[in-house]
Order: C-alpha cells, then sequence, then structure tokens
C-alpha cells in the first residue's frame, strides 16, 4: 500500500475544468462582495435583509475558498516543487488579500447597526451567527480609522516585520565555534541546538556553553529588533485603545482575566512537584544541585517502543474504541478513505499536520511516519484535530473557527488515551522512557511558558520607559527562570539569552503567544479527570463541546461540560494528572 492521500475529492487536477471554474466563480464572488458593500454599507434601512445576504454570500466565498486553497496547499506540502500548487497557493491568497478593505467597511458598517442584538433575535440565520457579528463588532471598538488603520499596516512593514526579517536573518546566518570530536567547528545555531538532545553528557554541555557565549556577536542587534518590536506593539495597543497587549490577546483568545489568573494560580502551586521532578532528573543524571538548563532534554533512557503502521493503526482505533465508537470510527474512516498520508518522501514537507475540509465533510492528515511509539502519538494527536472537525461538520463554515486555546483540546485528549495505553503495555524501561518523554514535556509547557509569561508581562512594562540593554534583557530573563524553575534548575547553569532565539517574542501581531498552549494542554487533562469519573456519559458531552468551540468565549463552551474554567479547583484537577505521572516516574 502507498499510504498516499487522496485529493481527488476535491480536483483531479490544476487543469481540470472544475478546478478553473471554481477559480473564476472565486473571481465572480470577490466582486460581487465588493458590489454589494459598496451598495448596501452606505445607508441605513434594511438591515435584517442586508445581513442575511451577507451572511449567505460570505458563507458561500468561504466555502469556495476552502476549497481551492485546500487543493493548492496540500498538494504542495506533499509535493514542494510542483510548480502548479506553487502558483495558485500564491493567486489564491492574493486574490482574496484585495477584500481587506471590504471587510473593514463592511465591519464599521455592521457596527454601526442600532439594536444589533434586536435584528438578530429576527432572523434564524442570523442568530446561527450571533456570535460571529458580535465578534466583529467587539473587533471593530479597536479598530481606527481606514486611513490610521493604512498608516499602521504601512510603517508595519518597514517596522515589526523589517526588524522580524533583521533578526531572523542574524539568527539564521549566526554561527557557533564548537570543538567537537577533537575539531573545531563553525555550526549554525538550529545544529548546536539539537546537541541538547545528544546522548553524550559531554556534547550536551558544551554545545551549552559554546551557545551562550556565542551571543556576545549579535546580542546588540537582536536586542534592537526585540525593542523595536515591543515598542510597536505597546504603541499600536494605546492608539487601538486596548490596556495592555495581554488584554488584546485574551480577546482574540476568547478569554477573560479571571480565568488565565485562576489558571496561572493553580501553576504556581504546582511548581514544587515539577521542581522535584527535575531534581530527580539531575540525581539520575548525576548532579548534585539541581538540573542544569542544558540537561532539561536530556535522555534518561534511550529506548522507543516500535510500532510499525499496521499495528500502529490497530492500536489507535483499538484504544480509541475503548473511549467511543465514534472516535474509533471516525479513525477507521480516515484510515480506509485515504485521507492520510503517511510516510516521508522526497519532496515532503516535515511535521505532521491535520487540514479540515469543512466543504466535503472530511479532513486530510500528513505524516511522516517512522515506526515508533512517538509516530503513533503524533497520529493520535492529528486525528484527533480531525474528529474534532468532524464534530464541526454540522456547523456553518462561519462558526468553525476555534481560539487558539480551544484549538488542541481534542489533539491532546487523543494523545492521552494512547499514551495511557502505551503504558498499560510497555516493559519498565519502556515505562520509563515515555513517562520522561511525557513529564518533560510537561515541564516545557508549564514551568518553561509560565517563565516567558512572567519574562514578557516584565518586558512590556519596561519597555514603556524605553529600550532595554542585552544585559538587562538577559537580567529579566535570569529571574523569570528563577522564579519558575527555583531550585529545580542548577543556579550556575541557567539560560539567559532565552529571548534571542525563541521565535514567539517577535511576533508583532501575537504577543503572549505561548499560554494558550499551556490551556489546551491543562484543559484536555481536566477534561480526561471528569473522562474518568463518568466514562459512560462522558464522550456524547465531549462531542457537543467540539461542536462549539469557533461560536462561543472560551468559558462558556466549558460550561458545556460542567466545567468552571475560573475556578482554580479546574486547574487544580488537571495538574493533579500530571502529579501522578510525576510520582511513577519518581518511584521507578
Ligand atoms: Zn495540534
Amino acid at each position: 500500500m502507498e499510504a498516499k492521500w487522496s485529493l481527488k475529492e476535491l480536483y483531479a487536477s490544476f487543469e481540470e475544468e472544475r478546478f478553473k471554474e471554481d477559480v473564476k466563480k472565486l473571481d465572480q464572488l470577490i466582486a460581487k462582495v465588493k458590489n454589494w458593500a459598496n451598495d448596501h454599507t452606505v445607508s441605513q434601512g434594511n438591515e435584517l435583509e442586508k445581513l442575511e445576504q451577507y451572511i449567505t454570500l460570505e458563507k458561500e466565498i468561504n466555502s469556495l475558498y476552502e476549497k481551492l486553497a485546500a487543493f493548492a496547499g496540500l498538494t504542495l506540502s506533499v509535493d514542494s516543487q510542483n510548480e502548479s500548487a506553487t502558483k495558485y497557493d500564491a493567486i489564491l491568497e492574493q486574490k482574496m488579500s484585495a477584500l481587506a478593505g471590504t471587510g473593514a467597511k463592511i465591519s464599521s458598517w455592521i457596527s454601526s447597526i442600532e439594536k444589533l442584538d434586536e435584528v438578530i433575535e429576527q432572523s434564524e440565520l442570523l442568530k446561527e451567527h450571533s456570535f460571529y457579528l458580535q465578534e466583529i463588532v467587539r473587533e471593530q471598538k479597536h479598530m481606527l480609522s481606514e486611513k490610521e488603520e493604512d498608516i499602521i499596516a504601512r510603517m508595519q512593514n518597514t517596522g515589526s516585520s523589517a526588524w522580524v526579517n533583521y533578526k531572523n536573518l542574524l539568527i539564521a546566518t549566526h554561527k557557533i565555534e564548537i570543538e567537537l570530536d577533537g575539531q573545531s567547528k563553525s555550526l549554525p545555531l538550529t545544529e548546536v541546538l539539537n546537541l541538547a538532545y545528544s546522548p553524550n553528557k559531554d556534547i550536551r554541555k558544551k554545545a551549552y556553553e559554546a551557545e551562550i557565549a556565542s551571543y556576545k556577536k549579535i546580542e546588540e542587534g537582536v536586542a534592537a529588533a526585540l525593542n523595536a518590536i515591543k515598542g510597536e506593539v505597546v504603541a499600536v495597543c494605546e492608539m487601538k485603545g486596548y490596556a495592555s497587549p495581554l488584554e488584546m490577546t485574551l480577546g482574540s483568545s476568547r478569554m477573560d482575566k479571571e480565568t488565565l489568573e485562576a489558571m496561572l494560580s493553580a501553576i504556581k502551586e504546582s511548581l514544587p512537584m515539577f521542581r522535584k521532578y527535575l531534581r530527580k532528573k539531575a540525581e539520575k543524571l548525576g548532579y548534585k544541585n539541581g538540573l542544569p538548563f542544558y540537561e532539561l532534554y536530556a535522555p534518561v533512557v534511550q529506548k522507543e517502543m516500535p510500532f510499525p503502521y499496521d499495528i500502529g493503526k490497530a492500536f489507535i482505533e483499538k484504544n480509541f474504541r475503548a473511549f467511543s465508537s465514534d472516535l474509533a470510527d471516525f479513525a477507521k474512516k480516515a484510515m480506509d478513505k485515504e485521507w492520510i498520508d503517511v510516510f516521508p518522501r522526497e519532496g515532503k514537507g516535515g511535521g505532521a499536520f491535520c487540514y479540515g475540509l469543512h466543504s466535503l465533510g472530511e479532513c486530510r492528515i500528513m505524516l511522516n511516519y517512522g515506526d515508533n511509539l512517538s509516530d503513533v502519538i503524533t497520529m493520535a494527536h492529528e486525528l484527533g484535530h480531525g474528529f474534532h472537525d468532524q464534530c464541526l461538520n454540522g456547523e456553518s463554515v462561519l462558526n468553525i473557527d476555534s481560539p487558539m486555546p480551544l484549538a488542541e483540546t481534542a489533539s491532546t485528549f487523543c494523545e492521552t488515551i494512547v499514551k495511557k495505553a502505551a503504558l498499560g503495555e510497555a516493559d519498565a524501561e519502556e515505562t520509563l522512557a515515555i513517562l520522561e518523554a511525557e513529564i518533560s514535556d510537561y515541564t516545557q509547557l508549564v514551568v518553561d511558558i509560565y517563565s516567558r509569561f512572567l519574562f514578557e508581562s516584565e518586558l512590556f512594562k519596561q519597555r514603556e520607559d524605553g529600550p532595554l540593554s542585552p544585559k538587562e534583557l538577559n537580567n529579566m530573563m535570569l529571574k523569570a527562570q528563577q522564579e519558575a524553575y527555583g531550585d529545580g534548575l542548577d543556579p550556575e547553569y541557567f539560560h539567559p539569552y532565552m529571548w534571542t532565539w525563541k521565535p514567539h517574542y517577535y511576533y508583532a501581531a501575537s504577543n503572549f503567544y505561548n499560554f494558550p498552549y499551556t490551556f489546551g494542554l491543562l484543559f484536555a487533562k481536566g477534561l480526561y479527570a471528569k473522562y474518568e469519573q463518568d466514562k459512560e456519559n462522558f464522550p456524547k458531552k465531549y462531542e457537543k463541546l467540539l461542536a462549539v468551540t469557533g461560536k462561543k468565549f472560551i468559558a462558556d463552551a466549558a460550561k458545556e461540560m460542567d466545567i468552571d474554567v475560573r475556578n482554580i479547583e479546574f486547574w487544580r484537577s488537571s495538574l493533579k494528572i500530571i502529579e501522578q505521572d510525576i510520582e511513577k516516574f519518581m518511584q521507578i
């Protein structure tokens, strides 16, 4: 079996008549939306009818675009040299970007409608899209005039966008002098970072020391980029009327401050338990003073459970079935109907992803399967996304975009199912390997991200008063790591330069990029705790939750499961599950 995915359900080829017709149709729809906006957003009256027309048009254009863009994007992801796919990938994006101004016009019109609530109440179609419409109004509150928005966007081209390119250039061309196997070498940063996973302790240490020493060469330039980007964010937030960059991120995450604070408080309480794990790992590797930063990813045991694809498939189906037949049937369908592109091959991109095809009620999953347990876990993760998509099939295409914190719920949940099952079948050494890999991941997602949150909060605060020197940034990072890792890490070996290469600090459009991941992990863990309490009734409710993630605030979506995310107890129950794993690890 070739185990490639089938895309013919979308189109047979880029030359096919149907594809060409659809591209033409997209042009017509774009023109139609533009004309419609010109004709209907200037005057008052007939709001109900106009809103219905707008929603209908928007649904149509979104569905069509999804199909076309998916065909180009999916083709490209397994055949990076495909010329037609490259061409259409760019063309389609460009076509849609031509609608930006029109979108702004429509948003401003919708926001100006008096008593929008009452208008929505009069129509089933509008009621179905109430959240979508209200979100437009919420976002519009932070929009400036068309001219001001245009000026900001243009200045950002030569501001944050230019600075991030400069910083990327510095990092990409940065060479690190290191002596390996008695030879002096000059290696790129990515290669040196990879040495943190080396089974050889001396190499891990050498790599870290060489990395830290190397930053002197580029620290001024990278700090200039960071200062410029964060300075711009502070200014833009202020102009747009946000209380802080954090408020902006919470808004786009559909999350409230209370929820964030409850989660952070529970995390703070849980830090000693992670530190216990870190000290244990340190002890295992022969350190007395806590774990040096460069040993965070060090393998404790080198053993992977072998899982050829056929066995991996069967393993997933079996364990998904123990959860629910809906989940297992979905996985089987995806496997049988050629929705998965399984193995690495020339021209195919790296990594793994799931792409929802709402207009077909299907999805496609790309893997680079390599016959180990970690590959089975990745497959379960992506099938989790696919199952989430399936739960959204009955929803309008305008109601399927989940905010970042909820986007990883189903995937993390499916990972948990498979990891638990694997632990049940593993021998002692494999158990240790699985647990260690898992806890090490959680330490990143909880402890390290907490340190990044502290760092970024402080950075924004101090940046308001002016730019910071590399030394000040280093000290800020050390303080954040001290607060998060505490005595889990060896005080001699922190990592003051983590601000240089972590890309997230440099995304002007998404600040505090990391805590949504922590939310995703802990939310999924908390759901699993709920599942264990009531295996019978949980799966159906869970499907209902997944069906509403695109049209509710996070706190309201969680209510579907009787979860109160503003209550610290929920987060404690999530962390408790991680604690059980840590306890198990401590015992072995
Ligand atoms: Zn994912």
